[in-house]
């Protein structure tokens, strides 16, 4: 399991039914260790296995409830933004990747 991929195996639900395996229309997912895991150089992230896994062992990846905490926190600090994301969310989005401050606390 790589949850930092965009589609990643739960291991723990995994039941080797090969079905991902067969239906993958790249060949991207080998099984490893009884799991099938997917090889994100080979993924074209057409979310098939997600749809197919009877089980729902295949996981999109979801950084939602991450990226809401973030802006929480970016709110707190600059409250001028709840302002910029009423009138406009892409706005805001593109001046937090903009803004030098942000860029730098990423690194
Ligand atoms: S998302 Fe599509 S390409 Fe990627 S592993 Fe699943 S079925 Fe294969
Ligand atoms: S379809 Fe689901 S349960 Fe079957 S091998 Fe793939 S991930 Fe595992």
């Amino acid at each position: 399991m790589n949850r930092m991929e965009p589609i990643y195996t739960e291991k723990t639900q995994c039941q080797d039914c090969y079905k991902c395996v067969r239906e993958c229309p790249v060949k991207a997912i080998k099984v490893v260790d009884g799991s099938a895991m997917v090889i994100p150089e080979a993924c074209i992230l057409c979310g098939h296995c997600t749809e197919v896994c009877p089980v729902h062992a295949k996981k999109i990846r979801d950084d939602l409830d991450e990226a809401k905490a973030l802006l929480e926190r970016v709110k707190k600090k600059h409250p001028e933004v709840e302002v910029l994301q009423q009138t406009n969310p892409a706005t805001l989005v593109e001046r937090m990747i903009a803004d030098p401050n942000v860029q730098q606390r990423r690194l």
